[in-house]
């Protein structure tokens, strides 16, 4: 079924999460829809632990925390979230005074909304796919996954994974309890992630829950139906071996793609989104383009731009989900029913 609401947010990075704050002001629901397995785009996913200085108001706050204030100051708000899904097909329904807008996700799900809010930073994170492997998408759900979307599906089951930046780390270190075996495959002994859970890895190998093999490649994999095992070669020897396991887990990086936007016909310049300076609307009349994404003359990629920019698009929105009615304004300090819900006193 259809899922109705007032916005539909295409993607959850800081801007994205903040349109839920300024809609909600406004009593506009939303349903923010990402294809990465968690919020916070580019701080989360890019630069975690990195201090960011210029929040107004925020002297020094890492990235990370950054996402997590904002998740905290949205929590009064109507928003569900979608993760693991991209955003594919768009549709324009003209039912009514105002028309809405119908998109379709990778997963099938359907969304309409009169307002659609793209938020999609730099395009959809694309996961890396292992070098020399002929189409390795097919094995998808049958022993290979690019992200870890249910960590119990790795339990007492044999799992490699490949990988040496901050996500092949984390997993190690997450997954390590509860796999019956568990091997970490690089191809050099020199990791590309936060030193603290580098040092957690090494600690799990000297006692045996991990098994680290570097300086690996992959050759090829083994399969039935069903992924069985893997063949990697000896980066310096050149020597072969071969590992049975359940399941794959390649978590070399993401590349960043337009994706799908590029042929939802909406003007495009330099790789963004056009949008005019005022309601930041794009070509489409209730398509609005906020954050990195979106281009108009003077336009900064910083997060403090991203969420100027949504904090006036959301006006136009409430004027689409509520024709001829008067955009309300008031100060968030005289808005007693915010201060309830986040149990702050006056
Ligand atoms: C190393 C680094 C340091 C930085 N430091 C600063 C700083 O100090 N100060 C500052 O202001 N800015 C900084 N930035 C820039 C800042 O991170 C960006 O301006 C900000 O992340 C943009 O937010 P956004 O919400 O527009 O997009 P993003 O954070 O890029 O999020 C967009 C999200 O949309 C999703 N998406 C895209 N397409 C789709 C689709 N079709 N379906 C579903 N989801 C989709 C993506 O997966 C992504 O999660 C830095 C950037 C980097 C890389």
């Amino acid at each position: 079924m259809d899922t109705k609401t007032d916005i539909i947010i295409v993607g959850a990075g800081p801007v994205g999460l903040f349109t839920v704050f300024e809609a909600g002001l406004l009593g506009l629901e939303c349903v923010l829809i990402d294809n990465l397995d968690k919020v916070g785009g580019q701080c989360s996913e890019l630069y975690p632990g990195k201090p960011i200085y210029d929040i107004p108001g925020v002297p020094f706050q890492t990235a990370q925390e950054h996402v997590d204030a904002l998740l905290e100051q949205i929590k009064p708000f109507n928003y569900q979230t979608y993760l693991n899904e991209r955003v594919d097909s768009l549709e324009e329904i003209n039912d009514d005074e105002v028309s809405s807008w119908k998109v379709t996700t990778s997963e099938g799900k359907v969304f309409v909304a009169k307002s659609l809010f793209i938020a999609a930073g730099a395009g959809s994170f694309e996961p890396r796919r292992p070098p020399n492997i002929e189409d390795p998408d097919k094995f998808l759900d049958k022993g290979i996954e690019y992200a870890v979307k249910d960590k119990d599906k790795y339990k007492n089951k044999n799992v490699i994974i490949f990988g040496g930046g901050d996500s092949a780390l984390d997993w190690t270190v997450e997954l390590a309890d509860i796999t019956k075996s568990l091997k970490l495959i690089h191809r050099r002994d020199a990791f590309r992630g936060v030193p603290n859970t580098e040092a957690q890895m090494r600690e799990l190998v000297e006692t045996g829950k991990v098994d680290l093999k570097t300086p690996f490649v992959i050759e090829k994999l083994i399969f039935d139906k069903q992924i069985t095992g893997v063949t990697i070669k000896n980066f310096e020897t050149k020597n072969l071996e071969s590992l049975k396991c359940d399941e794959i887990l390649f978590l070399f990086g993401l590349n960043k793609k337009l994706g799908p936007i590029v042929d939802w016909n909406l003007d495009l310049a330099n790789k963004k989104i056009s949008v005019d300076a005022e309601k930041f609307q794009t070509s489409r009349k209730g398509i609005f383009a906020v954050g990195d994404i979106s281009d108009y003359p003077g336009k900064l990629d910083l997060i403090l731009c991203g969420f100027h920019e949504t904090t006036l698009a959301v006006q136009e929105a409430y004027r689409r989900s509520n024709p001829g009615k008067k955009v309300p304004f008031a100060y968030t300090t005289s808005n007693t029913k915010l201060q309830r819900k986040l149990k702050i006193s006056e």
